[in-house]
């Protein structure tokens, strides 16, 4: 699920969404070749995964989403991933960290209080406060708390 705020006009979100995977996937790509690690084909599919995805993800939804690659691989992999800095650690209000793709498309999150299930929020208030403040504003932290459309029923 995606949202976006109609008059806020974030430079980020110019991109269009292609565009962003493209330049991710090269990005994070000339990042592995460059520190001397080869493309596997099990490093490429958690890659593509965490891309398709677009939202950070546990290591079992990494898991589930790979099928045939073991537990232990992923743990390397997505290991690897992060000292490397292209995968990001989301730490919410649960417990459990997420993963995803360091991307250059500015975004926020919201998590189901019941399942724990993190979605990523296309939207930022970033140039609505600068508005309405005055302020240069120099960081921002937005969370959102809620029950997803699956737990309320
Ligand atoms: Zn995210
Ligand atoms: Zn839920
Ligand atoms: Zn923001």
């Amino acid at each position: 699920m995606h949202f976006r705020l109609k008059n806020a006009k974030c430079k980020p979100f110019a991109f269009s969404r292609c565009c962003v995977y493209f330049n991710t996937m090269i990005s994070q790509l000339s990042v592995l070749k460059a520190n001397g690690y080869k493309l596997t084909k099990n490093r490429k599919l958690v890659l593509e995964k965490l891309l398709e995805n677009r939202k950070p993800l546990t290591l079992n939804d990494i898991k589930n989403l790979c099928g045939e690659i073991n537990f232990a691989t992923i743990y390397r992999i997505v290991n690897l991933y992060l000292s490397l800095g292209i995968v990001n650690e989301v730490k919410l209000f649960d417990k459990q960290t997420h993963y995803e793709l360091m991307g250059n498309d500015h975004h926020h999150h919201i998590i189901c209080i019941k399942c724990g299930k993190i979605e990523r929020l296309d939207l930022c208030i970033i140039n609505k406060v600068q508005q309405l403040t005055d302020f240069q504003i120099t960081s921002h932290i937005m969370e959102f708390k809620g029950i997803c459309p699956q737990c309320k029923k």
